[in-house]
Order: C-alpha cells, then structure tokens, then sequence
C-alpha cells in the first residue's frame, strides 16, 4: 500500500533512532503522507507541518532536535516483567535500511555489531546454557593492579577506577578477573567431588560456562570499605556508586537482585562484565539490566543435568 516516497521516508527513519523517537517517526510519517494526500488532491497542507514539501532535508531537519537520549520503552521495566514481552524497540535483526541508511547521529547502536556465540566477542552471552564457544578459550591476558582479566577489560577498569577515585566513592580493587578452563576444572571437581554434582555447581561453575574465562568479567571491591564479595557490598559507597555509573565505562552489573530465574545466579553487587559503552548504554537507556532478556534469550536458571 505504500507509495515509494513513503517507504524510502520509513527506512530513513527507522535505523537512525530505534528507541526514543518510534512514536515521533510514525506520527512524522503519518503526517507526511497525509501531506502528500492533500498535495495530490490540490489542497495546501497549511496545518499538518510548516513546510508541506517533505523533502529528505526537511526530514532530517525534523529528525534531528530527537533527545539524544532515547526515552525507556513503555514496557523496558524489567523488575516486574518475569516473563514479560520484551520491548519491541530492541531489534537484534534489524531491517534491511540498517546498513544503507546514512548515519547521523553519534550514539547509534548496531544490534550486530558482535557476535552473542563467540568466546573471544565484547558481547558473548555466557550462562548455564550457554558454554563458551571454544570451551577452553582463553583471552588476551591484560592488568588490573596485577589481577588478570581480559586486555579491554583492564583498559575500562583503569579508567572506572580513576572516575571512582574522582567521585570520592573509594579506591577500586579486582579480587578475580580470569579464571582459565583449567582451573576451573580443578575447582568443579573439587566441589563436585565434596558435595555431589548439584550442590557442588551451585558453588563453584561448571567449566567452560563462566563468564570469568572470557577474561570479560571482573569481581571488584573498594579498599576499606568491606563486604568483599558479599550482598553488602550493595549498600557500600563504592557499591552503590559502581551500580550506578559503571555502564559509562562499559560495564554492567551481571547479576542483579530478583533477576536469579533469568541469570541462574544469585544477586552479586560485586561481579561487573565488560560489554563497551555502546551496548552498557544501550541497556541502559531501555532500562533492561539484564544481558538474556535484552538479547530475548532463554532464561538460563541452571545447568543441564
Ligand atoms: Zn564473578
């Protein structure tokens, strides 16, 4: 039914500001054929838009004053939301304009940019179905105060720990970062040895399904402020203020509190994952916490048995 003007104006709309303008872009596109309507019917559009041409340049005119922060989705919460429709606005396969419309703005996110499978991807989704692929991948080692984590994750580290430090919120310390396949193994067998296979996995992650291997997450403390690696950590300065401001360096906050049936894991104040800032933002701005429903994975509540 749409005339071609039409579905050129929809595809310029539609990659450029997924989130926030959605609404706008149907009601501009709404307006803008009514205009043609009119135009073609020989009646002036005087009180649709000021400008009854709707030229690409107008377009863009309209497009641009957008909020550079896109306004969260009506249904982005995800606190109550067990199991509620994902927003629509989060597009993993986005449509065909994608990759041919012009970019203007400079925080557009690209839902493709990496690969959710791969062990070595900034995005890997790493859960209790979802092993790393390679399983005993290993990263490009870099340090955090001489703890090993992934090499981009150290760079964000260094960076998060001087915005700490700046902010008075304390000085930021990493009590794990990589952990290889191989010792893991030693550490699962233990347990599982200890306790039985169930029990021994709710202590320590089968091998090859943590996110520590990718070298991407990062178990952090503050210096003198306690609650090392404990729920408390939550209430502390440095917990509170890591919660709050740790997606401007990239990182999320894996495990959030009630998000246990979706994670597979309990809430931990302390463990932070290294996505970059374009996705840690994205996640943000859509208010959506967590990595399996913002992707609309399957929830990931335990292992296979
Ligand atoms: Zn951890």
């Amino acid at each position: 039914m749409m005339s071609p003007i039409e579905v050129r104006l929809e595809l310029m709309f539609q990659p450029k500001r997924p989130t926030g303008s959605f609404l706008v872009n149907r009601l501009l596109t709404v307006i803008i054929s009514s205009a043609l309507v009119l135009g073609g019917a020989g009646i002036a559009a005087t009180a649709a838009t000021p400008s009854p041409t709707p030229t690409p340049e107008n377009t863009h005119q309209v497009e641009l004053p957008a909020s550079p922060n896109p306004t969260p989705t009506a249904n982005g919460d995800p606190s109550g939301a067990i199991g509620g429709t994902p927003s629509p606005s989060v597009t993993p396969a986005t449509p065909p304009g994608e990759t041919t419309a012009p970019v203007v703005c400079g925080v557009c996110f690209n839902p493709t940019s990496y690969s959710l499978v791969k062990a070595n991807s900034l995005w890997v989704v790493a859960n209790k179905q979802r092993p790393l692929n390679p399983i005993t991948y290993k990263p490009e080692i870099g340090y955090f105060k001489g703890v090993q984590v992934a090499k981009v994750t150290a760079v964000a580290l260094n960076q998060m720990a001087a915005g700490m430090l700046k902010a008075k919120a304390g000085t930021l310390l990493l009590n794990s970062g990589y952990r290889s396949y191989a010792t893991q193994v030693s550490v699962h067998d233990r347990q599982v040895a200890r306790l039985g296979l169930k029990a021994g996995e709710a202590l320590a992650a089968r091998p090859g399904y943590s996110e520590h291997q990718t070298g991407l997450a990062a178990d952090v403390s503050a210096a003198g402020q306690g609650c090392t690696i404990q729920v408390c950590f939550a209430t502390t300065k440095a917990g509170k203020w890591l919660a709050a401001n740790s997606w401007q360096y990239g990182f999320i906050l894996r495990y959030p509190n009630g998000q246990t049936a979706t994670t597979g894991y309990q809430f931990e104040p302390w463990h932070f994952r290294y996505v970059g800032v374009n996705l840690a933002t994205e996640m943000k701005s859509q208010n959506i916490t967590v990595l399996e429903k913002f992707w609309k994975l399957p929830a990931a509540p335990s292992y296979n048995y």
